[in-house]
């Protein structure tokens, strides 16, 4: 069947155990039926590195693990709340790491996969940000850091984060069409799929080679979340409904 299936912006944390109930349904029942699975950044509300003993990382790689184990090829690219996931994550995991952006041929149609943030232009305060903490030399400074630092860095950067967002105009927030087209055609895709934004959705565009779109991932929450899939019949949001959510 040949089934490829995209989600993003979990956004796992200890504090809301059922979204990671609802994520592992998701490993569980419906990701063994995929040919493979491709997570688009931001599994993790926050990655302070792969030497932290979070039980909540244990779980989630034990199952991403089996997964792969049984045959389901799955990807990981890192977002804004997890750029630090590692090779000894991924190793756990069972899974492979991705650039961000990748491109890759699915069905005859060239896709290009990121999380999103990067598009994001708009947002310039941000975009300086991202360049500073996706430098081999900032990242190699955090990470030698005691873990309790970094706890407590990560803490002050995400407080710092949501009350810059709240000050920020709704506009600023998505992606820049500019930024679209530019990526699309350096990657001379006719498909975007990514995260970030939480405004799950599909946008046709006019490319200069012709149409293409733009798939938008959801945000997870308790109940579930809204993917990707693609397949031979091309691409389409689908949503997943956690089994407890199901019958709450
Ligand atoms: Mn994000």
């Amino acid at each position: 069947m040949s089934e490829h299936l995209f989600l993003s912006d979990l956004h796992l944390d200890p504090a809301r155990p059922g979204i990671t109930d609802a994520f592992l349904d998701f490993l569980a029942q419906r990701a063994p039926r995929a040919e493979a699975v491709y997570i688009l950044g931001d599994l993790f509300e926050v990655w302070i590195g792969d030497d932290d003993p979070s039980p909540l990382a244990r779980t989630v790689a034990g199952q991403l693990h089996a997964l792969a184990a049984a045959g389901v090829r799955v990807h990981l690219l890192r977002g804004n709340r997890d750029f630090l996931i590692g090779e000894t994550f991924a190793v756990e995991a069972g899974l492979t790491l991705l650039e961000d952006p990748t491109a890759l041929e699915l069905h005859g149609v060239r896709t290009v996969l990121s999380h999103g943030d990067a598009l994001c232009t708009d947002d310039v305060e941000y975009q300086a940000f991202r360049a500073k903490v996706r430098e081999p030399a900032w990242q190699a400074a955090f990470l030698a850091q005691p873990l309790a630092v970094r706890a407590r860095a990560a803490r002050e950067l995400r407080e710092a984060s949501r009350r810059r967002s709240r000050e920020k105009p709704e506009a600023i927030m998505d992606v820049n069409p500019a930024a679209v087209r530019e990526l699309m055609a350096r990657q001379r895709a006719q498909r975007l799929i990514h995260g970030h934004t939480h405004r799950p959705g599909r946008h046709r565009l006019a490319l200069p080679g012709g149409q293409g779109e733009r798939l938008v991932l959801g945000a997870w929450d308790e109940a579930g979340g809204i993917l990707v899939r693609v397949d031979a019949a091309g691409a389409a949001l689908e949503r997943f409904r956690a089994r407890a959510a199901a019958f709450a």
